[in-house]
């Protein structure tokens, strides 16, 4: 209550100890709050689970008024606010999805000379709307608009992995309320990023406040899928040896979910498959029982970056919020590192030792790379742009994943250089194999590169004939090409196209007449291989059929 505003150290941390039960700020949280209540603004990086809201919930209870939080998504409303909620604080959030009572109890709230609400969290798309301009000039007009507050700042950014569109009309918000301070967070380090934020938001001269990405918690490791029996079971033994704990496991193809799931659970292990082939309903309802413990394995898929993103909400990435994930594994090898950074870092966000293990195949990584190849040149063809440079770019980016499974030594230094940090010897503690094991390490490599040479000369065929219980068909493939096709994305829209092998042999006969020799007989061998093996998995029900069972 009362009308004063807190800004010295100590009264800070009193709320901190008295709301949210912490002791002292960690990071360069203080610095973050110092500076946004003191009328400036901030672009503040931390990793994911740095502690970014307390960044502006803190302000909120430290000053009367309001503060305003733009975020991506309204699963990620809800749940902060619930949390608030339950912990006194008087927090709502407006979205399509409310009733208009609860909107309208709101807004009278808003319209009064003496909200109670102290945190209002609102999509990007409601800031777009004119009436919703006008109501925050009226809350500044009456000096209680305290703070903007743009959570996942790096959606704004067409570089970034999780660009949305609607983030663009954020700009309009110093224009239309010069005065009150922005903070822009964000877990995304790519400095291209950090620039575009920075200039889209149009901040004046921000603290900039950049926290280190290394995770001490989490321990690294990368098993090698050539060199295991059966990588089912590798798995499934792993998640039974770690007991009966929380784990995210993502694959590149829902087939692949599919079949892991049905694995895992065969094994005991208490686990479903979540990704867009799977009807709303259901995926809510695996979602729910995954946050509320009632299921510890989620095996999903993990669309890669730059698709829409509702893709990525059916992705199981953002918006994650359970503390206690112990084990985060990626059954396939993700598209780049960033991607791989923020995914391995949805676990233990409670601060307490977890894992990140990485499946790595040679098969798996020639995959990718066609993939990314592909989908670039689709790209490309589409809007006209330079294909070339898009696409070197990803493969460049792979490139760096490929490097941190294949290279020996600390893979926690590889991470942490790929943000531009330096990395002191004694960092890792032997928190990853490369650390604690690093002649095995070196002896797997040997292995792994004898067998890559081995298939090397037995030819190119095998890329889709490929190894262990992955399987691989088309259905990935035409997630690849179709994900960037469509403005608007519904379940419908992620749907396969059914044309056979000979669709598949005239298309790749198109290209062999443009690139004659050698290349497009390889492109059509492997196009051709790819639509037969749908072809033999298109037995299995579709996910529209499950839709209407
Ligand atoms: P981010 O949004 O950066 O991923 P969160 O804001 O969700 O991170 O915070 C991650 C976890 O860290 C939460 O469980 C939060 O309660 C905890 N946390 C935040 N600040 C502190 C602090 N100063 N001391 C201890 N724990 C904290």
């Amino acid at each position: 209550g009362g009308n004063k505003q807190i800004t010295d150290r100590e009264g800070l941390v009193k709320l901190l100890r008295w709301h949210f039960g912490h002791s002292d700020f960690r990071g360069k949280q203080f610095e973050a709050i110092q500076a946004v209540l003191s009328g400036r603004d901030c672009f503040c990086l931390m990793p994911t689970g740095g502690g970014k809201s307390m960044c502006y919930q803190i302000p909120a209870l430290a000053k009367p008024g309001i503060v305003l939080v733009v975020s991506p998504l309204i699963a990620l409303m809800e749940n902060q606010v619930t949390a608030l909620k339950e912990k006194g604080i008087t927090a709502e959030f407006l979205s399509s999805t409310q009733t208009i009572h609860a909107k309208t109890k709101i807004h009278e709230d808003l319209d009064s000379g003496k909200p109670s609400t102290r945190l209002l969290y609102v999509t990007p798309e409601l800031i777009a709307t004119p009436g919703f301009m006008s109501k925050l000039n009226k809350i500044h007009a009456r000096g209680l608009l305290n703070i903007i507050a743009i959570d996942e700042a790096h959606c704004i950014s067409s570089w970034g992995h999780d660009f949305r569109p609607s983030y663009g009309k954020l700009s309009s918000l110093r224009n239309h309320l010069p005065d009150v301070p922005i903070l822009a967070l964000t877990a995304t380090a790519v400095p291209k990023v950090q620039k575009d934020v920075i200039d889209s938001l149009c901040l004046e001269s921000p603290l900039l406040l950049k926290s280190s990405f290394n995770r001490s918690n989490i321990y690294y490791e990368v098993r090698y899928k050539d060199l295991l029996d059966n990588v089912f079971n590798d798995l499934s033994a792993l998640l039974k040896s770690s007991g009966d704990v929380c784990a995210i496991v993502y694959c590149l193809e829902r087939a692949t979910c599919d079949e892991l799931a049905a694995h895992l659970s065969k094994h005991g292990i208490s686990c479903a498959a979540y990704h867009a082939g799977i009807n709303n309903n259901l995926r809510s309802s695996v979602l729910d029982d995954w946050i509320s413990s009632k299921i510890q394995v989620v095996v999903a898929t993990c669309f890669p970056s730059n698709g829409h993103y509702l893709r990525q909400l059916c992705s199981f990435r953002m918006g994650i919020d359970r503390k206690d994930v112990r084990l985060v594994c990626h059954f396939n090898i993700p598209k780049s590192m960033e991607g791989f950074y923020q995914e391995s870092g949805r676990a233990g966000r409670d601060q307490l030792p977890s894992k990140s293990i990485l499946y790595y195949g040679i098969d798996d990584r020639k995959r990718m790379e066609f993939i990314i190849s592909n989908a670039e040149n689709k790209k490309g063809q589409s809007s006209g742009g330079s294909r070339e440079g898009s696409s070197k770019k990803s493969l460049a980016d792979f490139k760096l994943m490929v490097e941190y499974c294949e290279g020996s030594g600390c893979r926690r230094k590889k991470i942490l250089e790929n943000f531009g940090e330096e990395v002191p010897p004694s960092l890792c503690k032997k928190s990853c194999d490369g650390c604690k094991h690093p002649n095995q390490l070196v002896q797997y490599l040997e292995e792994l590169a004898t067998i890559a040479a081995g298939r090397q000369r037995s030819g190119l065929s095998r890329l889709f004939l490929s190894s262990s219980n992955d399987k691989v068909g088309g259905e990935q493939m035409s997630e690849f090409w179709n994900r960037d096709d469509e403005v608007s994305c519904s379940d419908e829209d992620i749907s396969d196209s059914d044309d056979g092998i000979e669709n598949a042999k005239r298309e790749a006969g198109c290209k062999a007449s443009r690139r004659a020799g050698v290349n497009a007989k390889i492109e059509l061998l492997e196009r051709a291989e790819e639509r037969y093996y749908r072809n033999q998995n298109s037995d299995k029900p579709s996910h529209k059929s499950d839709k209407n069972a």
